[in-house]
């Protein structure tokens, strides 16, 4: 029996070639090539203006909230569900953040709670695109208008999903990616800053290269104190590989979504939305189970491992790490305990997806005959 990974990501010829190339010439003058060609490749299939490509997406968050000015004593808000990477930037810039609780259909941002969050102290909002679903980015954009607050998007979850023709992460004040190897595109390590304001761009730009401006002409010379969140030009040749492939890797995901949504049709579980015009690039396929039926999270998981699959559970609410002051935010309390992500790559196979869904079933049947 063939294992099941919950992910992996999708190399081919081109992604060795490049890096290849990357790794015998890309050195001296060189050594950027790869680099500017991805970070134009992002801006166009993002069509954005500005690209920087980055160590992390947590890099890429850092940067943009240190350039919005983001420090002690300043507040910002973001979902209570999420992955740490999410707010830790928030926290090494000594700012507070504020859990709002989620809405049951999304599992995003509900911009009511966001606003009731808001504060005189609040410096930014930061949506989440959660597994590829989107956030309401117009609720939300006219709050932070209406309230003179930047609005972020972390869209490392959110390739290929986009409203009609507009993408994830080119709405926001600037928008953060991850490359990670479990994202659907990868460098192994490596994220993405981008934003269409050219202020914020040459802020970031600078403070990405410790410090220094590109308009110093002093050697050595930093002109604040920044950061070291570059990208190497190996890593880059390798997106730039998976830049060229986009299509084919966002359509991978959606067969893979789309197989599960068939096979898992009718039963008491509800799963990534797609509202009508827009697009779920449907990073990681994920089930709610109802309410209405009892659900043992860690026995479904168990069951997936004696079965040599590799289920995941849905991020905790922030607000119950023990890092964190307690906010009883009831949606995401109820919700985090009955969702399961379901393994999902290129190559998964239509019988390595009914292995997966036969499982769900025969689980879901039992509990909810007990
Ligand atoms: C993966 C992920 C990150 C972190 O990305 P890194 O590149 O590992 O820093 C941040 N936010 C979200 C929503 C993610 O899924």
């Amino acid at each position: 029996m063939n294992r099941i990974a919950y992910t992996k990501p999708s190399i081919t010829e081109l992604e060795v070639r490049y890096a290849t190339d990357a790794v015998t010439t890309g050195w001296g003058e060189r050594c950027y090539e790869y680099i500017g060609k991805f970070e134009h490749a992002f801006r166009s299939h993002l069509g954005v203006k500005h690209a920087i490509a980055t160590s992390s997406c947590t890099g890429a968050l850092h940067m943009g909230l240190s350039a919005l000015g983001i420090g002690r004593g300043d507040e910002v808000i973001l979902a209570d569900i999420n992955w740490i990477a999410s707010v830790a930037p928030v926290t090494y810039l000594g700012a507070t953040p504020v859990f709002a609780d989620i809405l049951p259909d999304s599992w995003c941002l509900d911009p009511e709670k966001v606003e009731a969050a808001i504060t005189p102290r609040t410096k930014a909002i930061i949506a989440v695109h959660l597994y590829g679903n989107l956030c309401d980015m117009d609720a939300l954009l006219e709050i932070g208008e209406r309230h003179g607050i930047p609005v972020i998007e972390d869209a490392a979850e959110a390739i290929g999903s986009s409203w009609g023709s507009v993408r994830a992460g080119s709405r926001g004040a600037f928008a953060a990616f991850s490359f990670h190897g479990t994202k659907t595109v990868t460098t192994g390590e490596g994220g993405m800053f981008v934003t269409n304001d050219d202020t914020l761009y040459e802020t970031v730009l600078t403070l990405s290269n410790h410090g220094r401006s590109r308009q110093q002409t002093k050697q050595f010379w930093p002109d604040m104190i920044g950061y070291k969140y570059k990208m190497s030009n190996v890593q880059a040749a390798i997106g730039l590989a998976q830049m060229e492939r986009i299509q084919d890797l966002i359509d991978g995901k959606r067969r893979v979504f789309n197989l599960y949504s068939r096979h898992l049709g009718g039963l008491p579980v509800a799963m990534n939305p797609e509202p009508p015009g827009t697009t779920n690039g449907y990073w990681m396929p994920t089930i709610i189970v109802d309410d209405s039926v009892g659900f043992d999270r860690d026995k479904l998981l168990t069951d997936f491992k004696a079965n040599a699959i590799d289920g995941r559970i849905y991020f905790w609410p922030l607000s119950m790490l023990p890092h964190f002051p307690s906010t009883q935010n009831n949606v995401a309390r109820r919700l985090y305990a009955r969702g399961v992500n379901l393994p999902t790559y290129h190559d998964l196979t239509d019988d390595d997806v009914i292995r997966v869904t036969n499982i769900v079933k025969a689980h879901l049947t039992r509990e909810s005959g007990a």
